[in-house]
C-alpha cells in the first residue's frame, strides 16, 4: 500500500490544490493531506481548524483521501504516518527553485527515506494560487473557476464575521 503526503498552507484551497489531490489519489492508494501551520507565513484568512473543516468537507466522499493538520516539518509528519514520498504541486519556474531546495533538505532530513514527487495541474489551473484567490474574492469578483462552492460560501461566511 502506498501512501503519500500532501503538505501545504491550503489558505483557501483552490481547483489546483484539488487538480493535484486528484491525479495523486489516482497514482497512490491513499493520499493524505496535511494541513499546515506555518509559523514563517503572516496570518492567513481562516484558521488550522477552519482549513482541516472545509478539505474534509471537499473529501468527505473519497474514500482514499485523509486529512490531517500539523505543525513543524512536513518531513517529520510523512515519516509519522509511514508515507513513501511526498506531493508537491509546480506551477512556475520560481516554485521550481523553491521545490528543488524543499525537497533536497527533505531527502537529507530523512536519510533519502522519502522522496518528493511533483505534479503539474492541468493548464486551466496553472496560474492559480490561494493569493490570487483572495485578492480576487476581495474584489467582490466571481470566483467560481478558481475554487469548489463550498470554499466560496465558507469565504463569504468569514468575510460576513469579520465585517460584523
Ligand atoms: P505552501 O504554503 O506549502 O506553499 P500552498 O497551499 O500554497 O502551500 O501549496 C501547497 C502545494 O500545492 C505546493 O506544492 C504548491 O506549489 C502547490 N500548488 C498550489 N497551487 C497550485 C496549482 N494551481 N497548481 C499546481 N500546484 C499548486
Amino acid at each position: 500500500m502506498t501512501k503519500v503526503l500532501y503538505p501545504g498552507s491550503f489558505d483557501p484551497m483552490t481547483k489546483g490544490h484539488m487538480n493535484i489531490v486528484e491525479q495523486a489519489s489516482d497514482l497512490f492508494d491513499e493520499v493524505i493531506i496535511a494541513v499546515m501551520q506555518n509559523p514563517l507565513k503572516k496570518s492567513g484568512l481562516f484558521t488550522l481548524e477552519e482549513r482541516m473543516e472545509i478539505i474534509k468537507a471537499l473529501y468527505q466522499k473519497m474514500n482514499n483521501v485523509r486529512v490531517i493538520s500539523a505543525s513543524g516539518a512536513a518531513i517529520d509528519v510523512a515519516l509519522l504516518n509511514e508515507c513513501k514520498a511526498i506531493i508537491r504541486g509546480l506551477r512556475s519556474l520560481s516554485d521550481y527553485d523553491y521545490e528543488v531546495q524543499l525537497q533536497q533538505i527533505n531527502k537529507e532530513m530523512s536519510n533519502n527515506k522519502i522522496n518528493t514527487i511533483c505534479l503539474f495541474a492541468d493548464k486551466e489551473y496553472q496560474f492559480v494560487s490561494s493569493s490570487m484567490v483572495k485578492e480576487v474574492f476581495n474584489l467582490d469578483k466571481d470566483i467560481s473557476r478558481y475554487v469548489d462552492p463550498i470554499v466560496w460560501e465558507r469565504m463569504l461566511i468569514k468575510k460576513r464575521s469579520l465585517i460584523r
